[in-house]
């Protein structure tokens, strides 16, 4: 049986005992064991700062960009064998598996593109010089400067090469050393690419540091200067924002946490007309990609209470249609969850949703006596208003359907219900509904996606966490920001205000030199 590595302090390294068993979810096989039991993670963190710091910060931004553009690349070459193992490990269609890696190698070739309008100079200005005093004799300017400390990242099961590669590529870029934690479950993927990425040898020794199994104690070692992106749910984010390491010490913390996104279907919008067969697409493709395991998947959907029964009618034929099963055939359109724990999580979730809501389609039950398979779930609630609708994050294929009256403000009220989102989608092709309910929902939401029949043929799709889009949402989502193309710098870097007199700001400091 193989246990999984991990890259730290510059070496391969496994961890004692047995571990955590990592399965194939399709058969229930066991595939590997990832322990990090024994390994010393202060020195893990220490080796990345003192040695992969210096010599990252040695790089010019442009350097930098193009170690990811050959990240990309390399990774990208390993496609069909990193696509069986996410097959095997993930329970993914190849399709699933395709956008996980596809993601990963699309957002670290955006990045080395991003930073082409980025300067030769090891700092970045932050808006123009502002004058301080009465003549334009003595200036301010924002700066944002690397900091002198590690990237932590603490990775969801979900997205085992995305969300590893998402965040790498702001920290690498930003001129920070990177330590990468996957989520146990599906962390054979991730391992597979720090593997690529170690055998490459195109970042310098120290800027790569991969952690496979548990955290352990890796917060205690976190300092001052450090960063920790924590992605997962927001049980595990409340243990982080209650350790030392941010209490105490001062670390940067951001974090992606789990949310109910919602889709609202505008009073205008009947059946026939582009934006509702758009709707139609959009919830089949968020409820089932990932086998919906995925943090911006559709959870509620608003419908106006006189167009219940139609909505409900289209959407179950659309999942009841969906091929669940072996996700290494062809026909299968949704293979099983990620292992018998988050099967059990869903069916609970599905019970507890279904006290306050009627099942239409699909339901709690384990499809077949081997593997983690569960049918599309629709639920649907008489009343839009009950407090389980906005509670439960259900991490798997399953969508409730509620009533609305059609007006902004019940829609609003039900979407900010869910206590901030990271994406809510609003299918309408009345402008002024949409943009009146985008501004309803602005503070609760991270992401508003408008889609009209206008703009049917040429949306990105409501799950889709694009690097040039910040990614990231209020109150229950976390309250964090990723990405956003070069926004994304800023969480590891330190602005500084400079003030000085106007000679010395423009020959140093301003844009341009
Ligand atoms: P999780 O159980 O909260 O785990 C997330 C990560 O935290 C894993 O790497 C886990 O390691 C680690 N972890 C758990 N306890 C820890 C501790 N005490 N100290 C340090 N690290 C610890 O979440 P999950 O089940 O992997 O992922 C599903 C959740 O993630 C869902 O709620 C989903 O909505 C959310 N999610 C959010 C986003 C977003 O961008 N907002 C994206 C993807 C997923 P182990 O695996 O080793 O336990």
């Amino acid at each position: 049986m193989s246990i999984l590595q991990s890259h730290l302090a510059g070496r391969w390294q496994s961890g004692e005992g047995p571990g955590t068993p990592l399965v194939n979810p399709a058969t229930d096989e066991v595939l590997a064991h990832a322990s990090s039991a024994g390994i010393d993670l202060g020195e893990a963190v220490t080796f990345a700062r003192t040695v992969g710091g210096p010599a990252l910060a040695a790089l010019s931004f442009a350097e930098r960009a193009a170690a990811l553009k050959a990240l990309s690349a390399a990774i990208h070459e390993q496609r069909e064998p990193l696509i069986d193992i996410a097959i095997a490990n993930g329970g993914n269609t190849r399709g699933d598996a395709k956008f996980d890696l596809d993601g990963a190698t699309g957002t670290l070739a955006a990045y080395a593109a991003f930073a082409r309008s980025l300067p030769e100079r090891p700092f970045v200005t932050d808006g123009d010089p502002i004058q301080l005093g009465r003549a334009p004799r003595f200036m301010g300017q924002h700066l944002l400067v690397p900091r002198q400390g590690v990237a932590v990242h603490v990775n969801a099961f979900n997205f085992p090469a995305w969300g590893m590669a998402e965040k790498m590529a702001c920290a690498l870029l930003a001129g920070l050393p990177v330590l990468e934690k996957p989520g146990t479950p599906t962390a054979a993927v991730a391992e597979a690419i720090a593997k690529i990425i170690v055998d490459s040898s195109i970042l310098p020794e120290g800027a790569f540091s991969f952690l496979a199994g548990s955290a352990r104690d890796l917060l205690d070692h976190v300092d001052a200067q450090d960063c920790v992106a924590f992605t997962g749910s927001s049980g595990t984010a409340q243990h982080f924002r209650r350790h030392d390491a941010f209490t105490v010490r001062g670390a940067r913390l951001n974090v992606e946490a789990d949310s109910l996104n919602a889709a609202v279907i505008g009073p205008d919008i009947d059946d026939g007309v582009d934006a509702f067969d758009l709707f139609l697409r959009e919830v089949r493709r968020e409820v089932t990609q990932k086998t919906g395991q995925k943090c911006t998947a559709i959870r509620r959907i608003l419908v106006p209470a006189e167009r219940l029964d139609m909505v409900c009618e289209a959407l179950s034929g659309e999942l009841s249609s969906v091929q669940v099963g072996d996700p290494t055939a062809k026909t299968t359109r949704m293979g099983p969850l990620t292992n018998a724990e988050q099967l059990a999580s869903v069916q609970e979730g599905i019970g507890r949703l279904a006290t306050v809501a009627d099942v239409v389609s699909g339901g709690p039950d384990r499809l077949g006596d081997v593997g983690a398979f569960i049918a599309p779930t629709l639920l649907r609630a008489a009343d839009g208003h009950a407090d389980a609708l906005h509670a439960e994050e259900v991490f798997g294929p399953v969508v409730s359907v509620m009533p609305y009256d059609g007006s902004v403000e019940e829609a609003a009220a039900l979407v900010n219900k869910g206590g901030g989102s990271l994406a809510t989608s609003v299918f309408s092709d009345d402008r002024k509904f949409a943009g009146a309910l985008t501004l309803a929902i602005a503070p609760w939401t991270g992401r508003v996606y408008l889609a009209d029949s206008r703009s049917a043929d040429h949306v990105t799709g409501h799950g889709l966490v694009l690097p040039s889009c910040t990614h990231g949402g209020p109150g229950r989502a976390g309250g964090g920001e990723e990405l956003g193309g070069l926004r994304g710098l800023a969480f590891y870097s330190q602005r500084i205000a400079v003030q000085a007199g106007r000679a010395l700001i423009d020959g140093t400091f301003s844009a341009g030199e």
